[in-house]
């Protein structure tokens, strides 16, 4: 069979940022808020985090909001607030950019560049992503086949930057209890198809923080090469996504839960 992306085969790729790897056999947690509000709150989440040795720290500062008079974030401020927290903390960021026009800015502000499920589609702001190193968050576009997701990492990986980890976070379909439909069929798949790492985004997919947990394990249990989630240490004050964020005693129980679920799959993998 013709292979569809030739920069996605052989075994599979281990991405290290700052000392850290994501892949192969590691399972990677990033945690943190929908919206950087300011620097005291998102300290608070980044010191919390850190006492639970979570290393990565997410948090928008450019938010593409479905509504032009919700919150659109904090930008050019949100993101030194976002560096300044990871000097002061160790912690690595995540954050979304928006544009092709700020992929220099966020390469010196923000350590691993997230793109949304609304530009997967957007091939130039892709492959001017390849102009720089920093791991690429692609998420998969909410309407997006499985096929069209990889081939918008390849443009990433063709135009020259290697480091690409795809996400999962939920696709669009009849269904309305849930915001969308966390797809884990995506997970085997891609593991298939691809040799990069695959991540979960259990908050976008559901919309419900009560469904956050299972969600979560089911990835784990599945072979996802970690797991994003929207966590803050006070959800329902939060201006974006409130709905959809854990507090931090649901992120230990979930995370406690982690060690078995991997085991298993590993165990499964071996087998
Ligand atoms: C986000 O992670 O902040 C976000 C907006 O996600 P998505 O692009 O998946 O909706
Ligand atoms: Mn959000």
């Amino acid at each position: 069979m013709k292979n569809l992306f030739p920069l996605q085969t052989g075994s599979k790729i281990k991405i290290t940022v700052r000392s850290r790897l994501i892949g192969a056999d590691t399972f990677t947690v990033i945690a943190g808020p929908c919206t950087i509000e300011n620097y005291e709150d998102l300290l608070e989440i980044a010191l919390e985090l850190k006492k639970r040795n979570i290393c990565f720290l997410r948090g928008g500062a450019y938010k593409l909001r479905t509504s032009p008079y919700s919150f659109p974030g904090l930008g050019i401020t949100g993101l030194e607030i976002l560096k300044r927290v990871c000097a002061e903390t160790g912690l690595i960021s995540v954050s979304e950019i928006t544009s092709a026009e700020d992929v220099s800015l966020f390469s010196d502000l923000v350590d691993i560049i997230q793109i949304g499920t609304r530009n997967m589609h957007n091939y130039r702001l892709l492959e001017k992503l390849g102009d720089i190193s920093n791991p690429v968050i692609l998420k998969r576009g909410l309407s997006s086949t499985i096929e069209e997701w990889l081939y918008a990492a390849e443009h990433i990986l063709k135009a020259g930057n290697p480091n690409v980890i795809l996400c999962e976070r939920g696709i669009r379909t009849f269904e309305t209890y849930t915001r969308n439909t966390l797809d884990i069929s995506a997970i085997p798949a891609v593991r298939n198809l691809s040799n990069l790492p695959v991540i979960i985004d259990p908050s976008h997919s559901s919309g419900r923080r009560e469904l956050i947990r299972p969600l979560s394990w089911a990835a784990a249990a599945a072979g996802a090469d970690g797991i994003i989630m929207e966590t803050h240490f006070r959800p329902d004050k939060v201006i974006c996504d409130s709905e959809q964020t854990i507090d931090l005693t649901t992120f230990d129980q979930i995370y406690s839960g982690f060690p078995e679920l991997i085991a298993l799959w590993q165990k499964h993998i071996q087998e």
